[in-house]
């Protein structure tokens, strides 16, 4: 049944939108293509794009369109024609909505659907507060308090845990503005298309995924 599904995680940073979507990517066998992972990989590498990405990320701000759009949309593009995708973290605000709809419309392909995970504002800083991610495959990992992150190592791969520099609470609080100033509103135009489905973000990791599952027919 994942034959072909073309997905959009859509969610506030926090949501655990990374983790589901490796889960579904390990369930349904589908690509789970992940902007922020991207430019991340680009910065860890030290390239031009990295570099420039970084200044945005660090502040909490949205790396420009003109360089977003063109890599993520080569991603998208790159997926054979009967396999399916996770977009994770794009669009992120109108004109990347739009500027998706139009690339998936010159293959004939269309949005199955969008799976908006909404979480409270103040679970949302407790999460960020203690999220590591894996220097390796960028899994998320969740450190309590009293617990030392030195200590850890990633479940998936056994990769070193870091936590972002846009994770610090200035940074946070940004990206939590830009995602309801400039985010939120792409919601509407999924909504019109009826491919929007909303669900919970404020329950366990396998209690979401039910969720997410249930949402998309599975
Ligand atoms: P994320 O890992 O999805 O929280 O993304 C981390 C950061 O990467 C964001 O705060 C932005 O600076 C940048 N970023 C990721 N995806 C996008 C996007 N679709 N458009 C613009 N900037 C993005």
């Amino acid at each position: 049944m994942a034959q072909g599904l073309r997905l959009v995680l859509f969610g506030p940073p926090g949501a655990g939108k990374g983790t589901q979507a490796q889960l579904l990517r390990d369930r349904l066998k589908i690509t789970h293509i992940s902007s922020g992972d991207l430019f991340r990989h680009h910065l860890g590498q030290g390239t031009p794009l990295g570099l420039r990405a970084k200044e945005y990320m660090n502040k909490g701000e949205l790396v420009p369109d003109e360089i977003t759009i063109d890599i993520i949309l080569d991603k998208v593009m790159s997926v054979a024609d009967g396999d399916g995708f996770i977009l994770d973290g794009f669009p992120r605000n109108p004109h990347q909505a739009e500027a998706l709809e139009k690339a998936l419309a010159g293959k004939s392909w269309i949005l199955n659907k969008v799976v908006h995970i909404e979480v409270s504002e103040p679970e949302l800083l407790r999460r960020l507060g203690g999220r590591y991610v894996c220097r390796g495959c960028q899994s998320p990992h969740s450190i309590g308090e009293g617990e030392d992150a030195a200590t850890k190592k990633c479940d998936q791969c056994g990769g070193e845990l870091y936590q972002r520099d846009d994770d610090g609470p200035e940074a946070v609080k940004k990206r939590i503005q830009v995602y309801n100033d400039e985010t939120m509103p792409v919601l509407g135009f999924y909504r019109k298309r009826g491919v929007l489905a909303d669900i919970s973000g404020d329950n366990t990791v396998d209690e979401v995924n039910k969720q997410v599952m249930a949402a998309l027919g599975a």
